[in-house]
């Protein structure tokens, strides 16, 4: 730690990343099709290396939520999160939006995503994070799946409305779910509340296109008024204003190019400003509060 700024509280948030190259993104589906994708220039591991340098200069382990894909291609890259003090987690195989996947398919995706990037670590992959936030209320069934496929917690419910993804009426802090199969900790990405809506307020096109005062309020809310951490994610991609850039249409091209040469001015600012440590130490400390989780774990629909 380098010193917080005045009133950050000890509260430990996590910090995550999600590591996929710009051209897997789902907002460019519709208009580059995945043969395409061994054609473009990748840009993961420089973008991914320089992460990892900022965290090292702010004393700050993560958790890498490292798309397949991209593990099989750069199982270095996988080896040099998990020696530099990161954890290694899953984003899945191929990128496909889980509620478009039938369940043997997701089961498929998922198994190879985790078998690959434990052999590429030499540890253990505990979690996952489904591409686009996709478990929704159509697609539950696959937090039976990742039970079944070893994987101990998940970050994929998000507990807002957006045109892609969202469980708006989902519970907002991390919780465990109880199924045949055993127990899951699902520890959704953070919002705040404003009445009855609740408001992203850390991570992805939410921290780069709204001013960083948004994301610094949000989140001293969330420390100190209801005494919990947040939970805090990017993209490799969001750091590197020099990415080719694809044709999208113009809500996708704003969501995705905005304020890139910002980001990392701003990621320093929020290392600077707030504590942060990996998804798996929070998972730990809502596991050891075992009781107090179980009665907070409903989600809002059976399944
Ligand atoms: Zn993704």
């Amino acid at each position: 730690m380098t010193g917080l700024a005045p009133g950050a509280t000890a509260i430990v948030n996590a910090m995550s990343v999600d590591v996929e190259d710009y051209y897997h993104v789902s907002a460019f589906d519709g208009i580059l099709p995945r043969v395409e994708w061994p054609r473009l220039e990748s840009r993961v591991c420089a973008n991914t290396e320089r992460l990892l340098d900022i965290f090292d200069e702010h004393e700050v382990h993560a958790t890498f939520f490292v798309l397949g894909v991209v593990g099989e291609q750069f199982p270095g890259l996988v080896r040099s999160i998990a020696s530099r003090g990161h954890e290694v987690a899953s984003h899945g195989y191929a990128h496909r939006l889980i509620y478009d996947q039938t369940p043997t398919a997701f089961r498929a995706d998922v198994r190879r995503a985790r078998s690959l990037l434990e052999d590429a670590c030499g540890r253990r992959v505990a979690g996952y994070r489904a591409p686009s936030y996709s478990i929704t209320p159509r697609s539950l069934w696959a937090l039976d799946i990742l039970l079944e496929e070893g994987y101990q917690y998940d970050s994929s419910v998000f507990p807002i409305r957006h045109d892609r993804y969202g469980i708006p009426v989902s519970e907002r802090r991390p919780y465990l779910i109880q199924r045949k199969a055993g127990s899951l900790v699902e520890v959704p990405a953070s919002t705040t509340n404003a009445g009855p809506v609740n408001l992203p307020v850390a991570g992805g096109g939410y921290f780069r296109i709204l001013p960083y005062a948004w994301a610094k309020w949000g989140i001293s809310r969330v420390n100190c008024n209801e005494g919990r951490p947040v939970v805090f994610y990017l993209h490799p991609w969001e750091i590197d204003p020099g990415q080719p850039r694809l044709k999208a249409g113009r809500v996708s091209a704003f969501r995705h190019y905005r304020n890139l040469d910002r980001t990392e001015a701003r990621l320093r600012q929020l290392l600077a400003d707030f504590r942060f440590g990996t998804m798996e130490s929070l998972v730990f400390q809502v596991r050891q509060d075992k009781e107090r989780a179980a009665t907070e774990g409903a989600l809002p629909y059976c399944w």
